[in-house]
């Protein structure tokens, strides 16, 4: 059981496709403690993606991901832009050299790309972001990982996780990225980041199912 190039491929495509559908939810969820635009920011980048995915059918999976990661950084403005970009560059390079994912790779490359989010945006646990879905969801993977689970019950796990932390983030006070300007006033409302990173975590569990 193991993640092959082309289910990197479908996990891509299946998260292209929840940002488009969710793009207005997004977008209220930012507007109310932001500036409106996440779903238009992760939309305009996933599109990108989309049009890059036919000449990197046949690429290893480090290679998609770095180039995810790279058409991210050059065409999402805003926070999300450099955050999901160095997401996508650091689970790229820690994937390097892999024909395949197992579900210690996965848990791995999480790890990479959540440290590279935290290194890069300098936010923590229940600072209101995107992290307050990515950490718990990590912690269920590596518990998962150590329980010996499959790569399907865990991604289950670890998407159910990632979907407390996210909701998790609604009475929080944000203390990074432009909802802090807020102060209190953002407590009451679910962060928009936290939001499509759970997206981001259902998407691998529902396309890498079979894997
Ligand atoms: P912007 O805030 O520049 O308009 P977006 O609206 O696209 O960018 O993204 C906002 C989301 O980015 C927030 O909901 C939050 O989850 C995430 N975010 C903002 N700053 C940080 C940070 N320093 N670290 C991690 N995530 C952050
Ligand atoms: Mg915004």
């Amino acid at each position: 059981m193991a993640v092959q190039a082309n289910d990197v491929i479908a996990w891509i495509r299946t998260f292209a496709e929840s940002i488009r559908e969710n793009k207005d939810y997004l977008t209220q969820l930012d507007s109310a403690i932001g500036d409106g635009d996440h779903g238009t920011n992760m939309d305009r980048g996933f599109q990108a993606v989309l049009l890059k995915l036919p000449d990197l059918a046949d690429k290893e999976i480090c290679a998609i991901l770095k180039a995810v990661g790279m058409t991210l950084v050059s065409t999402v403005g805003g926070a999300s832009g450099p955050l999901y970009g160095t997401f996508f560059l650091q689970l790229g390079a820690a994937t390097a050299g892999k024909p395949e994912l197992s579900l210690a790779d996965w848990s791995a490359g999480l790890q990479s790309a959540v440290d590279g989010v935290i290194m890069r945006g300098k936010a923590g646990p229940v600072d209101k972001t995107m992290l307050d879905t990515l950490l718990p969801a990590l912690e269920a993977l590596k518990a998962a990982c150590a329980a010996g689970s499959g790569l399907g019950e865990a991604l289950r796990l670890s998407a159910e996780a990632g979907e407390r932390g996210m909701l998790a983030t609604i009475p929080l006070v944000a203390r990074k990225g432009r909802a802090s300007y807020l102060g209190e006033r953002s407590a009451g409302h679910q962060d928009p980041g936290a939001t499509s990173s759970e997206l981001l975590l259902k998407a691998a569990a529902a396309a890498w199912n079979q894997a």
